[in-house]
């Protein structure tokens, strides 16, 4: 097992099956890396300044108590501090990354180079409006291909997530009850929804009721109409949703929806799997996110900085928030306030400092326009294709309980791996000494031990080729019994497995300085 450095800053031996002991600590070229702020020393400093004077007196209150605590390192031991640590996590620009539902795509270096045009990447959110009209044109022009690309009249553009999306258009639903006088306080959420969707429900204060999956792993519209009434305020579904399945009776259940007095939330996180292909207007929604960092190939980032605008109906588009871009003469303006004589005051708020992730709306805008409107429909179409191709290459070794053609992502059950003492966890450990991201797994509910593999547009068949082929070579030792090679995995990672509820129950988020008592020794 790996050691870290112990606390003076030396080295310990390390620990290594299969090989010798090290006496770096490190195993060959991946390096053990403490904390940064275990390295360096606080009084220690990258750069040398001149000696300044003594002028605590002229800060007042705001002289600094005591020493920041902040490690002074060198920048060639920052810069190697963070391309180490890098190297001990997955990226997309590293290997293939099928992780269901999250739409690892491969982040095209044009957009890159757009987002850093001087101009683009200095522009400021508090930069008087006239001097920024190139910006608030290009979210103007990605707001309109939102609109054009799903069919719907609105789109508010500052959500910085894709659950934030959500948050904002069910807070647009409640909004829009409100203007009825109407206090309904159930959301139903399907089963084969995503997990953000009951989550943010109730974060709206909604009551959450689950609507059952059929046998075709899509929702059971006669159990829908039976639970609508006037105590429901919307529904929210997941399309295509998370057995990577078409809602076929989306028309139908929009309809039930609305006959009932409610409003129809449909997730869109997973329109780069119909983008061109589907119009969400034409289905009666009300409001769905997009997830630019999914769809529109802009990096996910570390939990952020995200994208997910939602593209609102004519019954909704008035509750959206403040700011929003509007055309005004020849130049371009944002609404900031309810005293704007542009607004009529139904907003129901500011969601966000700003009027959204500036760097992430260029990315997405360039994605649209170096693909054009058929190189969209076509990387829907690819990511369709190349799903149902890594189906096809391993359905006679794992096991479809939703058997026939998917969307842009495969789901398997783990009845394949029933007797062989693997279990889904295990084989997605493997996964990683394979050398690709495992897929999502056990998720969702609503099959035992799922995985749910979504290879996106980006692969191509010679990679899909090699990932099929590492998953039959994974079965088969499943197969043959071979129990070792999962228990223990993953063996060639820079970590072993971890204890995965001890990580949810106590995690560790924080560095905190040793005790005193310890400090001196
Ligand atoms: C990713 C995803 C979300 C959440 O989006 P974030 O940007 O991660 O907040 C919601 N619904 C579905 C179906 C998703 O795939």
């Amino acid at each position: 097992m790996s050691q870290s450095r112990d606390k003076s800053g030396g080295l310990k031996l390390i620990e290594i099956e299969g090989g010798p002991r090290t006496h770096s600590g490190h195993r060959g070229l991946d390096h053990e890396e403490p904390l940064i702020f275990e390295q360096g020393a606080p009084e220690s400093t990258g750069v040398d300044l001149p000696e300044v004077g003594d002028f605590t007196d002229r800060l007042g209150g705001l002289a600094r108590q005591g020493p920041t605590g902040l490690p002074g390192l060198s920048e060639p031991e920052v810069v190697r501090h963070f391309v180490r640590i890098s190297r001990d996590n997955h990226a997309i620009d590293m290997a293939m990354y099928p992780l269901g539902s999250c739409t690892m795509k491969h982040n095209p270096r044009l957009n890159e180079k757009v987002a850093r045009l001087a101009g683009l990447a200095e522009v400021h959110p508090l930069q008087p409006p006239e001097t920024a009209q190139g910006a608030l044109e290009l979210i103007d022009t990605l707001a309109h291909w939102l609109i054009t690309l799903t069919g719907m009249p609105a789109v508010a553009m500052s959500p910085a997530a894709g659950a934030h999306g959500e948050l904002c258009g069910m807070m647009c639903i409640r909004a829009a009850l409100d203007a009825r006088g109407e206090s309904r306080q159930v959301v139903l959420v399907p089963e084969s929804a995503h997990g953000t969707n009951p989550a943010t429900a109730a974060m709206c204060g909604y009551r959450v009721e689950a609507i059952a999956a059929d046998p075709r792993g899509r929702v059971d519209v006669a159990a829908l109409a039976e639970r609508l009434g006037p105590d429901v305020a919307g529904v929210m579904l997941t399309n295509p949703n998370t057995c990577g399945l078409f809602e076929s009776d989306i028309v139908e259940i929009a309809r039930l929806v609305h006959a009932a007095g409610g409003y129809f939330y449909c997730d869109g996180a997973n329109f780069n799997a119909i983008m061109g292909r589907v119009r969400p207007g034409d289905l009666g929604i009300d409001c769905m996110h997009i997830n630019l960092h999914k769809t529109f190939s802009t990096p996910h980032g570390g939990g952020g900085p995200g994208s997910g605008p939602v593209v609102l109906s004519e019954a909704l588009a008035p509750f959206a928030p403040r700011p929003y871009v509007i055309r005004e003469g020849d130049g371009f303006r944002l609404v900031e306030s309810e005293h704007d004589p542009a607004d009529d005051g139904r907003a129901f708020g500011r969601l966000k400092g700003f009027h959204g992730q500036m760097g992430m709306f260029i990315r997405a805008l360039t994605y649209m326009m170096s693909h054009g409107a058929d190189g969209l429909r076509q990387a829907a179409e690819d990511a369709v294709l190349n799903a149902n191709y890594v189906r096809a290459g391993l359905e006679d070794v794992m096991s479809l309980p939703f058997p026939g053609p998917c969307m842009h992502e495969v789901l398997f059950d783990d009845a394949s791996l029933k007797d062989t003492g693997v279990t889904t966890l295990d084989l997605a450990k493997a996964m990683i000494d394979e050398g690709v991201h495992p897929m999502t797994m056990y998720f969702p509910l609503v099959v035992h031990g799922a995985m749910l593999i979504e290879p996106t547009d980006s692969e191509s068949k010679a990679s899909l080729d090699e990932f099929i082929a590492l998953m039959r070579g994974l079965m088969a030792d499943a197969a043959a019994g071979d129990v070792d090679r999962f228990e223990g995995a993953p063996f060639h990672a820079p970590r072993r497995r971890l204890d995965e509820t001890r990580a949810a129950r106590q995690p560790v988020l924080r560095w905190r300085p040793p005790a005193p008592a310890e400090a001196a020794e």
